[in-house]
């Protein structure tokens, strides 16, 4: 039989994070080599970069399945099981039915799963399933945990390195000089130690045309190239203001909330993780502390700014960027917005103003969340979950975590006996339908249970609308420049 194959690789950003070896492109050379070895001439790769494996939709997957039915594929690889999916019921589901009946061979390679032969080798499968199955619940605590342990041993963990340094080729963490690019450090602090001002040093870069990271290191975002190629001021603030250049590390400056909720919010200064001289310095640390000195004298004496309810929350409808709160410096004037991107580049028109006043749209947004929390009628839908338990507090998720795991075991039962041809296809099939289903809606109230906990915790008997409850809430506002208002929240609705 002649094979037609399809190799197919998946990268979730959790798979990311957990280092080399499971890298697009080191599942691409172990999969080439495979085809090689194999002589088999006919293959196309289906990629699925960014996407998680605790469901099948994916596109490039989608893609394998419709040339799986028009008979352009006849086999599949994968590097591992993983990598075709973490959710053991569903990855069944293609490896006892869908694969067989299609007459598809499906082979993993590292697992040494191979469909065709008739190895003990595949009975480990359902246990494998079911390792990755957990695996997927596991892996944000595993992430969280091996990034803090990276960022105490001092290693750089943050992804695309800022301007001046590159990481090695074989150590991701590590982060090295980019000569192409320090002289631009070196020239930026060197002109802030002549008494230079930020904005004085941004109309020098401008006209010297010096350039900026996106121009270097090509073109990302939604602005124009003419545009990428301007310096401003923030990013010259940073730069200056960045321990990194003095060779120490600085990380773990923003933290998630918690895991159901992606809002990033500013970690307190005291927990930051700082290691000192982990890499090659590019300015000296005497350097940077004149520089710091500088700065705080050229910078106006502002008076501890107050901290505005939606602050960091409001966004520019039309063009995407942040609207910044200003407040006047004179008594009694009324705060207002403005579209940073505007203000940044008003001669070039990129955006309008948005100048409306803050206080009117807070009290309009206030009114919107109060509108938004009572349409959810959350204690109607309590009160139905618990009408045998009036004390909702732990046990009651435990309760039902209990109740959960149970039947998630007893499928787990059902299909060995599957496997084992105890029960028929069919009868499997349908009960283990009406399982899942239960599971379904037990997971549904375990989430509103401690989605309801957060708000209880935070909302003592009335619903005040404070700072923590609308961060929790609300993942952004977009203000459009006719003043419609826009909400997204953080949970489904
Ligand atoms: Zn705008």
């Amino acid at each position: 039989m002649s094979y037609k194959v399809g190799l197919y690789i998946r990268l979730s950003k959790e798979d990311e994070k957990c280092g080399e070896s499971e890298s697009i492109t080191n599942q691409k050379s172990l999969l080439l080599r495979f085809v090689r070895e194999n002589c088999y001439a006919q293959f196309e790769f289906y990629v699925d970069d960014g996407y998680s494996g605790t469901n099948f939709d994916r596109p490039d997957f989608k893609r394998m399945i419709s040339d799986i039915e028009s008979g352009k594929i006849n086999m599949v690889v994968t590097k591992d099981l993983s990598r075709l999916g973490r959710d053991y019921i569903g990855c069944g589901e293609y490896l006892e039915k869908y694969f067989p009946a299609h007459n598809v061979r499906y082979i993993a390679l590292t697992d040494n799963i191979d469909t065709t032969l008739d190895s003990s080798q595949n009975d480990i499968v359902p246990f494998k399933a079911i390792m990755n199955d957990y695996y997927a619940k596991d892996i944000s605590k595993k992430i969280k945990t091996a990034l803090l342990t990276k960022q105490k041993d001092g290693k750089w963990v943050g992804g695309c390195p800022p301007l001046g340094y590159m990481v090695l080729e074989n150590d991701k963490n590590k982060l090295v000089i980019n000569p192409d690019e320090a002289w631009i450090i070196k020239k930026i602090f060197n002109l802030a130690l002549k008494g230079k001002t930020i904005y004085q040093i941004k109309e020098h870069l401008n006209k010297e045309k010096i350039p900026t990271a996106s121009i270097l290191r090509g073109a990302r975002g939604n602005s124009s190239m003419a545009l990428k190629g301007i310096w401003n001021a923030k990013t010259i603030l940073n730069i200056l203001t960045n321990r990194i250049y003095t060779g120490d590390l600085v990380q773990h400056k923003k933290i998630k909330l918690n895991y159901k909720i992606k809002k990033i919010v500013s970690n307190p200064k005291e927990n930051w993780i700082i290691v000192e001289d982990t890499h090659e310095a590019i300015i000296n640390k005497e350097d940077f502390r004149k520089v710091e000195e500088l700065l705080n004298k050229n910078k106006r004496i502002k008076k501890k700014k107050e901290e505005r309810l939606l602050d960091g929350l409001l966004y520019c409808y039309e063009c995407k960027h942040r609207l910044s709160i200003c407040t006047p410096r004179k008594k009694n004037g009324k705060s207002y917005l403005v579209c940073n991107y505007y203000r940044m580049y008003s001669k070039e028109k990129v955006c309008t103003s948005h100048a409306f006043n803050y206080d009117n749209i807070e009290s309009e947004i206030i009114k919107l969340i109060k509108e938004k929390i009572n349409s959810l009628d959350i204690k109607k839908i309590n009160l139905e979950i618990t009408k045998n338990s009036d004390k909702k507090d732990d046990n009651y998720i435990k309760k039902i975590e209990i109740e959960r795991d149970k039947k998630i075991k007893y499928l787990d039962k059902m299909y060995i006996d599957k496997l084992d041809n105890k029960i028929d296809t069919n009868m499997y099939d349908r009960i283990s339908n009406n399982i899942k289903l239960e599971i379904k809606e037990l997971e549904k109230i375990l989430e509103l249970e401690i989605d309801k906990k957060d708000l209880d915790s935070n909302s003592e008997k009335t619903l005040e609308i404070n700072r923590e409850l609308i961060l929790r809430l609300i993942d952004k506002i977009e203000i459009s420049k006719d003043k419609d208002i826009f909400i997204y929240y953080n949970f489904n609705h």
